[in-house]
């Protein structure tokens, strides 16, 4: 295995995934955006849909007027640092905002790289403050960053203090450590894992082709811990936006044991136009997934509403009301009538 992790334009150069003549321009992407292609995914970076994810392009330059600098509206829901609450019943704890690799269409590229530092021990008092005084809050989301990114037991600190607020029951961690950063999950970290239950793990996975052996193994053992995993994907043009690769990429998570629940849109992020589908272009994905693949290789379409307001799906829906009840189409798409009079 390679040892080093590439993080500048010139590594990318002498690893040869760039041309040098591109060197002064991918710096500049590099200096606004953080780029870092691991040991790891640098052994299956040949394979289809993994580069573009990971190599920066100077495509990243170009700002689209609809582009935005908080695309999710994080900012407008965050009372503290550390927390960004939206909904009543659940928030994010953002413990660090390093993550192992950077994605070229990152939602939060404006503010997640290596250096920043994670949360102080006294920061993190103040978040547990705040979930502690709002008993709404049923489910406390890790994310970041990536938090598998910490030591097992900065991890097992953090669920164990969470454990012992009342009301929160469901603690949900989204990572893409397990996938593309595997020797992390060890016998410390699934130890730290494994401390409470339930312990719901949402996996970023955009491709089938991120399954390496080391992937398979580190997913395995998370599995037979009793961790309940689903899998969230970015909708990304040239990537994964054909139906034969979604499905493939579908159906190899539930062979893995990982329940698909959120197919993105891509956000508004900055420098990420060349990432994104249009949205009849998703619902056209989403039919196909209906037609095509088992219930269980189903995940739900949704757009994260710029500004702040939350997420919400965005079908295709199949049921139309007339004056007479409803047209429900089926997956072929041949209309039925449907009356629910009693
Ligand atoms: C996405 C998100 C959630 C989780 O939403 P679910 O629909 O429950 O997966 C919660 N809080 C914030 C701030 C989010 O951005
Ligand atoms: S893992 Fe998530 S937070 Fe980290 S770079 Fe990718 S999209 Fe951004």
């Amino acid at each position: 295995m390679k040892q080093k992790t590439l993080r500048s334009a010139t590594d990318l150069a002498s690893a040869g995934l760039i041309d040098a003549t591109e060197v002064p321009a991918i710096s500049e992407v590099a200096k606004k955006y953080a780029v870092a292609i691991s040991p790891q995914l640098q052994e299956i970076l040949d394979r289809p849909g993994i580069k573009q994810q990971f190599v920066p392009s100077v495509a990243e330059l170009y700002n689209s007027p609809s582009d935005q600098q908080d695309p999710i509206g994080d900012n407008a829901n965050s009372p503290l640092k550390g927390i960004i609450h939206r909904y009543p019943d659940r928030c994010l704890l953002q413990p660090v905002r390093v993550c192992p690799v950077y994605c070229r269409f990152c939602f939060r590229r404006e503010t997640v790289g290596p250096g920043n530092a994670a949360l102080t021990q006294t920061e993190l008092e103040a978040c547990y403050k705040y979930i502690a005084e709002h008993p709404a809050i049923w489910e406390v989301i890790l994310s970041g960053g990536d938090p598998l990114i910490l030591k097992p037991q900065q991890l097992a600190n953090i669920i164990m203090t969470l454990d012992q607020i009342e009301h929160v029951e469901i603690i949900r961690i989204h990572s893409r450590v397990p996938i593309l950063d595997s020797a992390r999950i060890d016998t410390a970290m699934l130890q730290a894992l494994t401390q409470r239950r339930p312990i719901y793990i949402v996996l970023h996975i955009n491709h089938a082709a991120e399954f390496s052996d080391a992937a398979i193994a580190a997913i395995e053992q998370l599995a037979n811990n009793g961790i309940v995993l689903l899998g969230q994907t970015v909708l990304l043009k040239g990537i994964n936006d054909n139906a034969a690769t979604l499905g493939q990429l579908m159906r190899t998570m539930v062979k893995h044991r990982i329940k698909p629940y959120y197919l993105h849109q891509a956000d508004l992020a900055a420098g990420t136009s060349h990432f994104r589908t249009t949205i009849a272009a998703g619902q056209k994905l989403m039919a196909a997934l209906r037609g095509n693949y088992s219930g269980l290789c189903q995940p739900q379409y949704m757009l994260d509403i710029p500004g702040g307001a939350g997420k919400s799906p965005l079908g295709p829906t199949y049921i139309t009301e007339t004056e007479q009840g409803y047209v429900v189409n089926d997956y072929n798409g041949v209309a039925h009538n449907y009356n629910d009079t009693v």
